[in-house]
């Protein structure tokens, strides 16, 4: 939709409210409501948002300890900047269309540094600089229940029933159950301009997944964001909680993001070379050795909170090991597409809680890195990878929080004040989870200890 159709549909009433939207340091649409007349009348050049909404966790505390903003500093205004070229319809809410927007400074209108969104544009440009385009996809998996957020949360959490009462990976009878779910997801979404390629049953019960084709890295973030968003609201129209959360319960699978990475340049796969073994250029067993070699320094963008960290566990099909293979899903990087042109790298670290700005960013920064330093590709892991001794992913917050703090390439690509951001938004959470009582401790101790 572009702004000549807005400003025609706001004429003929079709559209009365547009969603002024930023992404969160948690990759959640937070904004505005404007009414759409307003909006085409002169909102669309900018609005403004408290800036507490970059240095703040899930529950939207206002944490100590950033730089950035606090009450110090009286957590004054960013401009949200509408960027017009992410205009769509919102086609499950009535008469309403959405914008994403870019966060700038208030007195300078520089963009934000630590803004997920200008973070990835920022390594976008350093590729564009060296002649490529990364073109991305990003999975979705989460969880569908029985009940209403409202219902579970009321509940105090407790019951916890999925949609479905088996494993129902690539089951059609199953997700024909839940067609009054996905079938909305994916037709609105395909009405509000996002190639949705098409949702599965995953391999635990009341398992989604959604699957977006490849696009430029901006395009697949802001696909991503608007996707969960959707999923989100279209379940609780239908009266049923969706859940992103990595690992909801112990005994059964997590839910993942992973994301499908190569490099273009002037339109044509720059990963391809089919006189190389696997079809693999130079280019990209570069990138993936960038990759590998940095996946401890951004594994904090793919695994922000305490509880992505359950994931990983042996024989989940979550990985627990920095090491590639060929499509092989016991690995942390998966080859997929070999000898083709669509060959790609698929990271399999991401939880579903990941932000997709963050990590795309993340991971662009270290494969460039790879580039540069014109790293060499040791060859894949075969077999169960799960039995491997060595290059675990960092297995806490903490450690990917230390290995972020420690990494120089993240300070030279996002500046020492982002990673110092990025550092406190983890250390908050650790300081959280220290400070509560789990209900684990009271049933393993309160007696017997
Ligand atoms: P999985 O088996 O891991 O679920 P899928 O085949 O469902 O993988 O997902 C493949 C994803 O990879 C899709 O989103 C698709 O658009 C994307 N993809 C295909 N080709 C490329 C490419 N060249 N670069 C990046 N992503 C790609």
């Amino acid at each position: 939709m572009n702004f000549e159709q807005l400003k025609a549909a706001v004429a003929s009433g079709e559209t009365d409210t547009v969603l002024v939207c930023m992404v969160d340091m948690q990759g959640r649409l937070m904004g505005k409501r404007f009414h759409a007349g307003h909006f085409v009348a002169g909102a669309w050049e900018e609005t403004h948002c408290c800036n507490y909404l970059l240095a703040t966790d899930l529950e939207m505390s206002t944490p100590e300890g950033f730089e950035a903003t606090s009450w110090e500093k009286g957590y004054g205004d960013y401009v949200m900047k509408p960027d017009l070229t992410t205009l769509r319809p919102v086609p499950w809410l009535e008469g309403t269309v959405m914008v994403l927007c870019d966060v700038l400074d208030h007195h300078t209108h520089e963009p934000v540094p630590h803004s997920p969104r200008a973070m990835l544009k920022s390594q976008v440009a350093r590729l564009a600089e060296m002649g490529f385009d990364a073109m991305m996809a990003t999975e979705l998996e989460f969880f569908l229940f029985e009940k209403s957020f409202d219902e579970i949360r009321k509940g105090g959490f407790r019951d916890l029933t999925p949609i479905s009462g088996y494993n129902e990976d690539y089951n059609i009878f199953q997700t024909t159950k839940e067609e009054h779910v996905m079938r909305p997801v994916r037709n609105h979404l395909w009405n509000a301009g996002i190639p949705i390629e098409n949702s599965k049953g995953e391999a635990e019960a009341g398992q989604e997944e959604l699957n977006i084709k490849y696009a430029a890295a901006l395009d697949t973030a802001d696909y991503h964001s608007i996707a969960k968003h959707a999923v989100k609201e279209i379940a609780w129209q239908q009266g049923h909680a969706v859940s992103f959360l990595p690992k909801w319960s112990h005994d059964m699978v997590g839910s993942s993001s992973h994301v499908h990475q190569s490099l273009w340049k002037d339109g044509k796969p720059a990963f391809f070379d089919p006189d190389a073994d696997l079809g693999m250029s130079d280019l990209m067993k570069n990138y993936v050795a960038g990759l590998l070699k940095y996946a401890p320094d951004y594994t904090y963008f793919l695994a922000p909170y305490i509880n992505s960290y359950k994931r990983f566990m042996k024989g989940t099909f979550a990985p627990t090991r920095i090491v590639w293979s060929v499509d092989n899903r016991t690995a942390g990087f998966r080859l997929c597409g070999d000898g083709s042109k669509a060959i790609r790298i698929e990271c399999r670290i991401g939880g579903s809680d990941l932000n997709p700005y963050l990590a795309m960013a993340g991971m662009l920064a270290a494969g460039i890195a790879g580039i540069e330093e014109g790293l060499e590709l040791q060859p894949p892991t075969k077999g169960d990878v799960y039995q491997g001794e060595t290059g675990f992913i960092p297995g806490t917050l903490g450690e990917a929080r230390a290995a972020l703090r420690d990494s120089t390439l993240m300070r030279a690509a996002f500046g020492d004040k982002v990673v110092e951001h990025y550092c406190r938004a983890a250390e908050v959470e650790i300081e959280e989870f220290a400070r509560v009582v789990t209900d684990w401790e009271i049933a393993r101790g309160f007696e017997r200890a």
